[in-house]
């Protein structure tokens, strides 16, 4: 998921910026949209299931105008915990002792289980079938603290991997869990206001200013005396970021944790193409996201860079698709092969392989096109372990690393060879303490205590 928050001392569009932001945040969720507004009194949402352009019509728009308007909220969604309905789209508001309050959310509670229950029980109900309406109650019930202090309080009490912003009607906060699983960075606009975003893509287009990342553990707010950005250190830090945000899931013009993410994806190739070389004449990227690591591997390697793949810039992403049916369609309306892979040797460079569907079609796809053999790098390890922390876990259940040996992988794929990058290469390449626990299983925040959907409504 992708989640936004404008705090502006004057009134300003504050659902223009947030649309715009969102937009450059669409990459991180696809499945629904949402924008919350206050002007200090009055609090406005819009949420629905589509794409940011599909969702945020002129008239949506038009309904979020709030002459004041001074903060808001916004999210892009991909389904995790609880599926893909329309009343778990976010931000998730409610009514509390302290009034209105809002919430986006990025990441998974491993805890949130136990912690339904608790509430439950002291008469707590819920509307939603996901986690983030857990912490939205946590902090409700703690209506006799502050609401920073009450964030906090419920900062402590939550485990897993989460990055969120929240705000009732004057005052907004963002926080990060204390090993920073997921990114979230902080931005000062042209009129001294803040803007708090998981990605700092969003920034040129609002024109904000990058400040710095938001540190593990750390809650960041806005005060509402002041106009200024204030800080505590909640929880103990203990950065390991989440591998993939490199790997794949980041926009590759972003730089998270002072780690720049295209230049990550160019390394994350170039260890590739020195832990598993090949004799090849060409080295062809799965666009868009193996394109990074694909011009690293051709560098450090020597072999000619070339588009083999044409991707049809219109299709999306083809992993957000909920089904297997419409996954394997979407590759084909996604890719087609070019005449760069004629009756050549390729390597074949791609970010991951989770189910096998995308690169078994497109080994195909490419040896239909005359390719002689098909040499397909990996630039990450197997993904044999589901993650708990924002990443499809759904998804994870059809791993094919899970229960296949890489040979078997290559076999089924149909590849002449097949290699992953090794756990100590990603570690290189990114540069920085992360999170690998998809491929190792060492859960550096925690593993869940049941299946949350298992509550569902
Ligand atoms: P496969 O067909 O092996 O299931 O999918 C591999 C492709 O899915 C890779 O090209 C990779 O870029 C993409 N992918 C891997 N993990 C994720 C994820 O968590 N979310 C999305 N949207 N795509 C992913
Ligand atoms: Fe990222 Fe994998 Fe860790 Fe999940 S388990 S946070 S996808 S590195
Ligand atoms: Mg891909």
């Amino acid at each position: 998921c992708g989640v936004l928050g404008v705090w502006s001392p004057e009134p300003v569009d504050v659902a223009g910026l947030l649309h715009l932001g969102l937009f450059a945040l669409q990459h991180r969720g696809q499945e629904a949209a949402g924008i919350v507004v206050s002007d200090g009194k009055e609090v406005r949402l819009e949420k629905d299931l589509g794409l940011v352009s599909q969702v945020f019509t002129p008239e949506r728009l038009a309904k979020l105008q709030l002459e004041g308007a001074r903060l808001g909220i916004g999210h892009v969604r991909y389904s995790t915990t609880g599926s893909n309905l329309r009343f778990n789209a976010q931000p998730l508001t409610v009514r509390s002792s302290k009034g209105i309050l809002a919430i986006a959310h990025n990441g998974n509670f491993v805890n949130a289980l136990e912690i339904r229950q608790r509430l439950l029980s002291e008469g707590a109900v819920f509307q939603t079938t996901g986690d983030t309406e857990v912490m939205i109650n946590l902090i409700a019930r703690y209506s006799q603290l502050s609401l920073v202090e009450a964030t906090a309080r419920a900062m402590r009490e939550l485990k897993g991997g989460f990055s969120i912003t929240l705000m009732n009607r004057q005052t907004l906060l963002a926080f990060r869990d204390a090993n920073g699983v997921r990114p979230l960075v902080i931005g000062r606009l042209e009129n001294g206001g803040y803007v708090f975003a998981s990605e700092p893509v969003v920034f040129p287009l609002i024109g904000a200013q990058f400040v710095r990342d938001v540190r593990p553990g750390e809650l960041v707010w806005v005060s509402t005396e002041t106009g200024e950005l204030e800080s505590r250190q909640v929880l103990e830090p203990a950065p390991t970021p989440c591998a993939f945000e490199w790997i794949y899931f980041a926009r590759s013009d972003a730089t998270l944790d002072g780690i720049d993410v295209h230049a990550a994806r160019i390394r994350l190739g170039e260890e590739l193409a020195r832990e598993a070389p090949v004799e090849a004449d060409v080295v062809v990227p799965v666009p868009d996201s193996g394109i990074g690591a694909a011009i690293g591997y051709s560098r450090a390697s020597g072999i000619p860079f070339d588009y083999g793949l044409y991707k049809n810039p219109y299709a999306g992403r083809t992993f957000i698709q909920p089904t297997q049916e419409a996954r394997a369609l979407k590759v084909k309306l996604k890719l087609a092969a070019t005449s760069a892979v004629r009756g050549k040797r390729v390597v074949l460079v791609d970010d991951s392989i989770v189910r096998g569907t995308t690169s078994g079609r497109i080994v195909r796809m490419l040896k239909e096109a005359g390719a002689r053999e098909v040499h397909v790098r990996i630039s990450s390890p197997p993904i044999r372990y589901p993650c708990y922390y924002g990443i499809d876990t759904a998804a994870r259940k059809q791993l094919i690393a899970a229960t296949h040996s890489v040979e078997e992988i290559r076999a089924y794929i149909g590849a002449d060879s097949l290699a992953f990058l090794s756990e100590p290469g990603v570690k290189r390449a990114i540069g920085g303490p992360v999170c690998l626990a998809c491929f190792n299983g060492l859960y550096p925040a925690g593993q869940p205590d049941g299946e949350l959907e298992k509550l569902a409504l």
